[in-house]
């Protein structure tokens, strides 16, 4: 029935609404994503590993310095 196709396409543009809002959220995760590297102190989330050297010196400055951190120049 007509009625029922109605109801149908409007079914589709919700779904495709939804589809939208989901790619927004995967930006926001991408972007999330992004901040790749944790204190292992505090948990604070950074970009980059200068950033993350910088952080650890000033905030953890008595906590032995990560490994992967050593020659990273700040
Ligand atoms: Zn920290």
């Amino acid at each position: 029935s007509l009625r029922g196709q109605f109801s149908l396409s409007k079914k589709n543009a919700q779904k495709q609404a939804g589809q939208k809002k989901k790619q927004g959220h995967n930006q926001k995760a991408a972007a999330k994503a992004a901040l790749t590297y944790t204190c292992t102190v505090c948990r604070t989330q950074m970009p980059d590993p200068k950033t993350f050297k910088q952080h650890f010196e000033s905030k953890h400055p008595k906590t032995p310095l990560p490994p992967e951190l050593a020659d990273v120049q700040a």
